[in-house]
């Protein structure tokens, strides 16, 4: 079982990766402070991603700073779930990973 963190993590990396739904995140950051393998960071919203929410999301992001949570290391997540926990907006989904 691998540790990091002191969060010991019984998942195999590689198999599923966090999504962000972009309508509910936040930027509050709590998946950053509970991943124990690094796999998200706050970024300003790019435009497709900006462009593509709803108008409810919009308004959202703008109260927010136009910042939200990004996945940036994929490959490293360990399905663990403690971010889909943590995170107060109900934002994050594990989804099939995949390099295809
Ligand atoms: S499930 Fe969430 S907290 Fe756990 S390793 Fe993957 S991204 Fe990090």
């Amino acid at each position: 079982m691998e540790e990091q963190r002191g969060v010991e993590c019984p998942g195999v990396p590689g198999r599923v990766a966090p999504e962000i739904d972009r309508n509910r995140c936040e930027a509050k950051a709590t998946c950053i402070e509970v991943c124990p393998f690094d796999v998200f960071e706050i970024r300003t919203l790019v435009p497709s991603d900006r462009d593509a929410l709803s108008w409810r999301g919009r308004i959202k992001a703008w109260a927010h700073g136009n910042r939200q949570a990004y996945v940036i290391r994929p490959a490293d997540c360990h399905a663990c779930q403690l971010c889909i926990k943590a995170c107060p907006e109900d934002a994050i989904r594990l989804v099939p990973y995949s390099t295809d």
